[in-house]
């Protein structure tokens, strides 16, 4: 049982009267229990009334909220958010598919457990704390994890050296909580296309499940054209890209590693053809130096400018230079793809931003899709600040 209490402010406690998962630091009045960070705590109002129950965090989000019932979070508890996550999967049909190992079966939040994000590649899943209170129970969700995939899963590895609060006093050791994978098992398939995930030295869990959907729009629109993957990573856009018949496509990222992963990607997919080419360089540069009207379909997908809301300006400085060099040099009738995935960033500042940048240029810009995250990385309907990933497809005049 939990002793420790969060009391908040008089006029405060309405955010969490609406389901709001995040308490605030500066809504609390008084915090009772001396809570470490990690532990589990108990939300009150003003009055004295049971709110909610969630893992407390030193910094501005004060407590990150699991339950509005109060109850204990024992195994079972933990063992029937994520059935209900596997049910959901199942449901909207990207759990259990053949030609397609890869998803996302905790969106935090998205979920209900705040702080925890967890991919599936094939047998393996990747799990990433962003919470100490996660942390805290790392073996517990592994262990039921596997009863829960009713052997679907054989490994899990936790992978959160870089996702955990930097100060948190932790072991923040990266490594297999279950069983261990083999070279083989690193390879996954997405919508019927290889790749390789390489959760222990990639970024994020090893590749981006979040462009799935959006990789399949790029292919129904790639056929005969000249296509430009910027930041591309591990070369997702590329190899649905290619697949959809592009005459031509050039993936560009500045991590040389990032370019050698690419490269071994779409080998995978498409042995020996000559339509691929790769580049490590910066975007930017890239885009200053590339002809007028060389690429018909330009991808744009730049890590998050925004991590922060401080520097949210900045952020949207960025997201304007960088379409704007794009729409002055797309192909006339051309395509841009273009993303933001900082959380900070909203729809519609990030459609100014783009807006702004057409304008720059003075070219007659159509807005043809509305993209953002895919259904296996859901939207807590409380919890806006879930919808992270906002996508506009152009056609450019
Ligand atoms: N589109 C990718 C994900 C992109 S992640 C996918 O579908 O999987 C962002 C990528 O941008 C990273 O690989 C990072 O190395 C690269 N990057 C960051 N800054 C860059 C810059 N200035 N120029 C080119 N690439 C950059």
């Amino acid at each position: 049982m939990s002793n420790c209490r969060v009391i908040l402010k008089n006029g405060k406690e309405e955010a969490v009267l609406r389901f709001h998962p995040w308490v605030f630091s500066g809504a609390i009045a008084k915090v009772e229990g001396n809570p470490k960070e990690g532990d589990v705590v108990k939300v009150f109002t003003s009055k004295g009334d049971f709110c909610a129950v969630g893992h407390y965090q030193i910094g501005s989000i004060a407590v990150r909220i699991f339950s509005f019932k109060d109850e204990e979070p024992t195994a079972k508890f933990w063992n029937s958010k994520l059935s209900e996550a596997y049910k959901m999967r199942r449901a909207i049909g990207i759990a259990g598919r053949s030609d397609n190992n890869t998803y996302r079966l905790i969106h935090g939040e998205g979920d209900g457990i705040p702080g925890c994000v967890i991919d599936i590649y094939g047998k393996t899943a990747v799990m990433q704390a962003h919470s100490v209170g996660i942390h805290n129970i790392k073996d517990l969700l592994a262990k039921e994890l596997i009863k829960v995939m009713d052997g679907q899963i054989e490994n899990v590895y936790y992978k959160s050296e870089t996702t955990l609060p930097y100060k948190a006093d932790t072991d923040k050791e990266d490594g297999y909580l279950i069983g261990s994978a083999n070279e083989a098992d690193f390879i996954a398939i997405e919508n019927g296309l290889k790749f390789k995930a390489d959760w222990i030295k990639g970024q994020k869990t090893g590749f981006f499940v979040d462009q799935r959907d959006n990789r399949s729009l790029l292919e129904r629109y790639a056929k005969d054209k000249d296509v430009l993957n910027m930041f591309c990573y591990t070369g997702g856009f590329s190899f649905y890209a290619m697949r959809g018949g592009a005459k031509s496509v050039t993936s560009v990222d500045s991590s040389a590693k990032a370019i050698e992963l690419t490269k071994e990607n779409v080998e995978l997919n498409f042995p020996g053809d000559t339509r691929h080419r790769a580049e490590a360089t910066d975007a930017f540069k890239f885009l200053d130096d590339m002809k007028d009207g060389e690429y018909d379909l330009i991808i744009l997908d730049p890590p998050a400018f925004a991590k922060h809301r401080d520097v949210l300006k900045r952020a949207l400085n960025g997201y304007k230079k960088l379409n704007a060099k794009a729409f002055e040099k797309i192909k006339k009738g051309g395509i841009l793809f273009t993303f933001s995935c900082s959380q900070a960033v909203n729809k519609e500042q990030f459609r100014l931003a783009v807006f702004s940048a057409a304008a720059m240029t003075g070219r007659n810009v159509r807005i043809l899709h509305q993209l953002t995250q895919p259904s296996d990385h859901p939207v807590n309907i409380y919890h806006p600040e879930g919808e992270y990933l906002k996508g506009l497809v152009l056609y450019v005049e």
